[in-house]
């Protein structure tokens, strides 16, 4: 008996578990078994490797052939396991070096014809590789971009089976690929860049607004006619949150790479993602399958923008809940299961009525009152209260559309916000939370120790029923993040009213 061996990884979300690939050579007739796979996929994958294997030059053993992959009870699906089958398989056969071959993470997709196609996910499975000790990995050409963002790895590309083998020693006639070692270079300055404030003109309320929620990680609700700039407003979000890190920005690239959105072109990404799905998306879409990240982790450590909030799918609107509650969510499809991670800063935009007139006055709305409260209520209940931030939006003044003025770019407030975060940086050192959306107000309460004084408009809306005690703690969070914007070490009387119009707008006295 022979034997060779290669490692591959299997996915689960973006998990990754290593999996090892044991091909065993018997006397016997030629036939190849493939244990360790699902039924559907082991055909399949028999019937590509052999073709693949002799249309490289190389023809399959003709002996009894027995691949093994373990462990035996990770699911493993999909065709990312073909090129370390074949690997294996000819280590087995001695046509190369089975100790390189079983030392490497093999990724990738074989064609009939011996190419090597890319597969999704290779950033996550790279990862675990590291993770697990194995620092030499094969990729497919077509994935070398995001590879490259994988540091502490050897990782060599090969467009074919044939050049694949070749990396371990063996010598079919095939190109050479050169090793993965430059990084990819970062975002180009001019490239698609987020919406700039210095476009937005009036709406002081709106863009001061939108920088408290940016300092403190608020979630906000836009109340306001079409027209009046939310979609602006909104996209201009990611521009004045502070850049990524660099282990958050290749968390992004993971999941876009398990989505299959990754952009080569790009490389690694430091702005926030924003992500604003259609309301007629499907849930399927928002959450996506245990192999493909969905929308909502592709606005991880960004902002996930649902533009006529009220128009989406209830169901669509319900599975908002997991990740605002746990910053992460499940799928589960089958028997297969993920989690993706999903810490987001959540915007809703929303006209006031069907009609969209219903703000301000009202005059000009015609829509019967009960249409308007149904409107209303597609967005009640746990998600509208999560959201810290309301504002309502109004259009913009002709005075402020004739202005012409410059406004102030979001470069400028991004410099606020990051002052703001730094504040909030130090004040929760050595706490379980990062930002004032996340502190318990408990705490924050404490250390403010507000004075009756201060706080009597808070308690009076309180007592009159108008905020709840988790209304309350919002409107204490978000009089943090008005401190943290203006520079000043607590919130002011001033403040916590600030905060409390923003949070309750009807509730104000
Ligand atoms: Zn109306």
């Amino acid at each position: 008996m022979r034997l060779g061996r290669a490692r591959a990884i299997g996915l689960e979300g973006l998990r990754g578990h290593l999996v090892t690939v044991e091909a065993s050579l018997n006397d016997g007739l030629p036939a190849m078994t493939v244990v360790g796979l699902p039924d559907a996929s082991v055909n399949e994958a028999r019937q590509r490797i052999r073709t693949a294997l002799s249309n490289s030059g190389c023809a399959m053993p003709a002996t009894r052939i027995t691949v093994n992959l373990s462990p035996g009870e990770l699911r493993k699906v999909g065709t990312v396991f073909d090129l370390a089958i074949a690997v294996a398989v000819m280590a087995a056969a001695g046509h190369l070096h089975a100790g390189a071959a079983e030392a490497t993470v093999h990724l990738g997709e074989l064609g009939l014809d011996g190419r090597l196609h890319p597969v999704r996910g290779v950033i996550a499975a790279l990862l675990a590789a590291r993770e697990a000790g194995i620092d030499r990995a094969v990729v497919p050409a077509g994935n070398a971009a995001e590879a490259a963002l994988v540091q502490g790895m050897r990782i060599r590309t090969a467009t074919s089976l044939a050049e694949a083998a070749n990396i371990h020693g063996a010598n079919l006639p095939a190109p050479q690929q050169p090793m993965v070692s430059a990084r990819v270079p970062e975002r180009a300055p001019g490239g698609p860049a987020p919406a700039d404030l210095a476009a937005v003109r009036g709406q002081v309320q709106a863009r001061w607004a939108l920088e408290v929620a940016a300092a403190g990680g608020h979630h906000m609700l836009m109340i306001g006619t079409p027209g009046a700039g939310k979609t602006l407003l909104a996209s201009a979000l990611p521009g004045i949150l502070p850049p990524l890190s660099e282990e958050e920005a290749v968390e992004v690239a993971a999941v876009r790479s398990l989505a299959g959105v990754f952009d080569p072109e790009t490389g690694l990404d430091r702005t926030p993602p924003f992500v604003a799905p259609h309301h007629r998306t499907s849930p399927a879409a928002m959450t996506g399958s245990p192999r493909r990240a969905g929308l909502m982790a592709q606005a991880h450590h960004g902002v996930l923008f649902m533009d006529e909030a009220p128009e989406f799918r209830r169901d669509a609107l319900e599975l908002l809940r997991q990740p605002l509650e746990s910053a992460r969510y499940s799928v589960d499809r089958a028997a297969e299961s993920a989690t993706f991670p999903a810490s987001f800063q959540l915007v809703m935009a929303a006209n006031p009525c069907p009609c969209g007139k219903a703000v301000g006055t009202g005059i000009g709305c015609e829509c019967p009152p009960m249409a308007r409260r149904r409107y209303a209520a597609r967005l009640s209940g746990p998600v509208r209260d999560r959201m810290d931030v309301h504002l309502e939006l109004h259009p913009v003044a002709l005075k402020d559309l004739q202005d012409t003025r410059p406004q102030e770019a979001s470069a400028d407030v991004a410099a606020r916000v990051r002052r703001a975060r730094e504040a909030q940086r130090r004040r929760y050192q050595g706490l379980p939370w990062r930002l004032n959306a996340q502190a318990d107000a408990s705490w924050l309460r404490e250390r403010y120790a507000f004075s009756p004084a201060e706080i009597r408009e808070i308690d009076e809306a309180l007592r009159r029923g108008l905020l709840s005690m988790r209304g309350y703690d919002r409107v204490v969070r978000v009089a943090a993040s008005i401190a943290d914007v203006a520079g000043r070490e607590r919130p002011t009387r001033e403040d916590l009213l600030a905060a409390l119009t923003l949070r309750h707008p009807e509730a104000t006295p």
